[in-house]
């Protein structure tokens, strides 16, 4: 029999403990979660191998497995286990340390795990606006101008060609750009590690499935439908998909708005017509647009909170990742609709106020997106499109 030398990382095992798998130590191996699990393929099932790899601190062998990002967190194995072991939050966890430690600075990822980092995160962007509007304020002569018509336009203190559409433009390229440099990290461990498959049938080119996952996991969310919310009812996790699909909704609403306006801004220097000014009129379809974005976002923010309000904690829990995000996107939706309100009620101070604490949230989604929950969407397509492309249709 051939043998095999493990050598324990206790380091790496107390680390996946302080991200959520605190309950990793009272596995004993039965494998009920494997078949339990709905997601999990018939060879090379998960997460019973996972659970010995994170008790044995195995950060190598987690780092180049693809299934634990296949995971959908519906709890099924969590309530089967005779040892109340939690796989789910085990496999959450992994992935934490995971996107943690992924792109550099790996010193983000570290104020992102906890909340003594939480004053760092939110220092940088509110220094970043504070000198730009400091800057304006001493151009334009006030802290909270108006215009000759006596109208709050916040394009006069944060304004759009030298500050919000170079900040958000450079931020937002190179978030892409660190989370091309993780995928491509993540993909090359996948393909040195125990990770690649037996290739079944005939493969297809890589765009095909990509295309196809695309469609199945952000599309149609149709993997919800297989997860249950537990064995014990056996129902689809509707809540969980509507809460999720409101959210896409919102998000690429408000994209579409954000493209709209920015082009509109920058083309309308060339060719006037096709300028569109701000702030918009209610009316305006651009503006409907972008209200009704936001209160689908709002929509799905409230399905998901009161979700993981209800989960119960004796299955899984949800861990300080999970709060933040959802932390950061409830800020980011509240500041936008009171800065329109304020504007719309002429209370000019407030006004200016909330629309700066806006930028600064929206700013600290995008610009730690690599190291956060949000930037998973990008490594578990990854790993989908890797499991896919080596033969797990
Ligand atoms: S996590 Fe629970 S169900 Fe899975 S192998 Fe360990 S003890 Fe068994
Ligand atoms: S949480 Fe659900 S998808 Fe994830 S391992 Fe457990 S049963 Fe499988």
């Amino acid at each position: 029999m051939a043998k095999v030398t493990l050598t324990p990382d206790s380091g790496f095992a107390r680390e996946l403990i302080d991200a959520g798998g605190d309950s990793l130590k009272k596995c004993y191996q039965c494998a009920t979660c494997s078949v339990a699990c709905p997601m999990a393929p018939a060879n090379n099932p998960y997460p019973r191998k996972e659970m010995v790899w994170a008790s044995w601190g195995q950060k190598d062998k987690l780092m180049a497995d693809p299934d634990i990002w296949l995971c959908h967190n519906c709890g099924n194995c969590a309530e089967l286990c005779p040892r109340g072991a939690k796989p789910a939050d085990v496999m959450a966890a992994c992935r934490n340390v995971v996107y943690k430690n992924l792109v550099q600075p790996s010193k983000v990822g570290e104020w992102m795990s906890s909340p003594k980092g939480l004053p760092m995160l939110f220092l940088i962007p509110a220094i970043l606006w504070l000198v730009i509007w400091a800057i304006r304020a001493a151009i334009v002569g006030a802290w909270f101008p108006r215009t000759e018509d006596g109208r709050i336009v916040f394009g006069q203190i944060f304004y759009g060609d030298y500050t919000i559409d170079p900040i958000f433009m450079i931020t937002f390229f190179g978030a892409v750009y660190l989370l091309y440099k993780g995928c491509s990290k993540l993909w090359n461990s996948f393909k040195n590690g125990d990770g690649k498959l037996v290739v079944v049938g005939p493969t297809k080119p890589w765009y095909y499935h990509l295309a196809m996952l695309l469609w199945e996991e952000v599309g149609s969310h149709k993997k919800f439908d297989t997860c249950t919310e537990g064995p014990k009812t056996g129902q689809p996790e509707n809540n969980r998909k509507l809460g999720h699909m409101c959210m896409i909704v919102g998000f690429v609403s408000l994209m579409i708005v954000t493209a709209i306006v920015a082009g509109g801004h920058w083309v309308g220097k060339v060719v006037p017509v096709l300028s569109i000014e701000t702030p918009m009129p209610l009316t305006f379809p651009v503006k409907l647009l972008a209200n009704f974005g936001a209160v689908v976002l709002l929509v799905g923010l409230v399905v998901l909170t009161i979700r993981r309000k209800r989960q119960n904690p004796k299955f899984f829990a949800s861990n300080y990742q999970d709060w933040y995000l959802l932390g950061v996107i409830w800020l980011v939706a509240l500041t936008g609709c009171l800065s329109q309100l304020f504007r719309l009620a002429d209370a000019v101070h407030c006004a200016y106020l909330v629309y700066y604490l806006h930028l600064v949230f929206v700013w600290m989604l995008f610009a730690y997106l690599p190291w956060s929950k949000l930037g998973h969407l990008a490594y578990r397509t990854c790993a989908l499109l890797f499991v896919r492309m080596y033969g797990r249709g």
